[in-house]
């Protein structure tokens, strides 16, 4: 039996558990940590979803096309997770209308779309939100004037849709009002293992801080690597690839109808969305090497997301280009392989460190993962440091915690990149 971890007093300097990165999945396994009753400090360098979780196509769904990837586990949890939040956050989590138009060219024949939505509602449990059907011709010039030339079916399902950066917000206020602390602007330097705890220093008010804590997740999104540098003893990494994606938003209404297209070029899957009275559409893969904080929309993708916009809304070619009102990039964390993005796999990998504690690891890192499956990650963080947690008593379940709207206007910032 691994020795029970000494619970101490919570002070100013000392916390249970500390978490680097307030993206979805650092807010996360905050709410999931003081839902277990434990003091959390998180600490974010800038602001709430300043990062990747601003990025995202905003979409809180299975993804559709992952099952051509066979990766059926991923997408029965993900819509398992928008079950649940449909029930716990309606106000920031909504189910829509999808169209799939299939055109003579569409790489995915019918049969196949259709047996995709067969193997989604069973994924989803064949609840009434997994309902899809074939559009009648007569109901396609309702479609926003989507191309009908060429066009041989259009298929519609259900997903949802969220505001990003707003769910970040909620569950870091659900965290909140649980005990746990935040500090915004607040960038981790370096930790240092010593007698069963971290000594963490952070910048913060352009003054260096301490704290103490038993365990840390590093939830850094795309800096997950160049913050495992600064610890000691150092600690192991995956080796990932940063694949950055680009959205952009026209001034172009939509009606309530999102689309889920082929790039004409590539046979990419594109969405093109309704976006606070715009038009989003989104998104592109491409190897990033930089450095994670000057990660911005390229013009290529740009060009390439205008494109796939025109080529199946051709009124939007009768002036000139619609205007682009925005446009912004985020990057995944994968795994580093030679195969391309598109047919990795987007299933969040965690890395621990067996060496430090007897009880359990207490330095775990999240690699990737999917803005929908926050709740989920989250609680798998918490399962795996749990032996390195003291002992509390449980004030949630995260499947109970409803989420409150936060009740500021989001759109549009003025963000560009991530
Ligand atoms: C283009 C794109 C589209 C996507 N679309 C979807 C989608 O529609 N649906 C879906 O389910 N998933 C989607 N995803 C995946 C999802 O967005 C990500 O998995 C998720 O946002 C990752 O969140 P995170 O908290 O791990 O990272 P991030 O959101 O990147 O958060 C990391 C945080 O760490 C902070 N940080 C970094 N260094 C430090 C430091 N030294 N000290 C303190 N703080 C630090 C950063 O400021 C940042 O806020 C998409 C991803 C991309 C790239």
């Amino acid at each position: 039996m691994p020795e029970q971890v000494p619970a101490e007093a919570p002070t100013n300097n000392h916390y249970d558990a500390l978490v680097i990165g307030g993206g979805i999945n650092g807010v996360a396994v905050a709410q999931a940590i003081a839902a277990r009753g434990n003091s959390v400090l998180l600490l974010e360098k800038s602001d709430l979803a300043a990062g990747t979780s601003h990025a995202s196509s905003k979409l809180i769904h299975g993804g559709l096309r992952y099952l051509e990837n066979f990766e059926f586990t991923l997408v029965y949890e993900a819509l398992r997770e928008r079950a649940l939040m449909l029930r716990n956050a309606p106000d920031l989590v909504k189910l829509r209308d999808f169209y799939i138009p299939v055109y003579q060219e569409t790489r995915r024949p019918p049969w196949l779309i259709f047996c995709g939505l067969c193997l989604y509602a069973l994924c989803d449990a064949l609840r009434p939100s997994s309902r899809f059907r074939l559009v009648p011709r007569h109901e396609w010039a309702r479609l926003d004037g989507l191309k009908t030339e060429g066009l041989r079916a259009v298929f519609q399902y259900r997903d949802a849709q969220t505001d990003d950066r707003l769910l970040t917000r909620a569950v870091m206020n659900s965290a909140l009002e649980l005990g746990a602390t935040l500090q915004t602007g607040a960038r981790f330097l370096n930790a240092h293992w010593q007698d069963r705890r971290f000594t963490v220093n952070y910048l913060c008010d352009e003054q260096q801080h301490t704290v103490t804590t038993g365990v840390i997740v590093n939830a850094a999104g795309p800096w997950v690597n160049e913050v495992n540098q600064h610890f000691t003893p150092a600690p192991r990494q995956l080796d990932v690839d940063l694949i950055q994606g680009t959205h952009i938003v026209v001034d172009s209404p939509l009606e309530e109808h999102f689309y889920y297209v082929e790039s004409p070029r590539d046979g990419r899957a594109v969405f093109v969305m309704p976006w606070y009275g715009k038009t989003l559409i989104g998104t592109t893969e491409a190897r990033f090497t930089g450095e994670a904080d000057d990660i911005e929309a390229l013009d290529s993708s740009v060009r390439y997301l205008l494109n796939v916009y025109q080529h199946y809304f051709p009124r939007s070619n009768t002036k000139d280009t619609p205007a682009v009102t925005r446009k912004f990039a985020g990057a995944r964390v994968l795994p580093a392989a030679k195969d391309s993005a598109f047919k990795r796999s987007r299933e969040t990998i965690l890395y621990w460190q067996p060496e430090f504690t007897p009880q359990g690891p207490a330095l775990c890192s999240i690699y990737g993962g999917k803005l929908t499956a926050w709740r989920a990650t989250a609680e798998k963080v918490v399962k795996t440091i749990e032996p390195a947690l003291p002992a509390a008593s449980r004030k949630l379940s995260t499947r109970d915690i409803l989420l409150q709207h936060p009740g500021v206007a989001n759109e549009q910032p003025a963000v560009t990149s991530a």
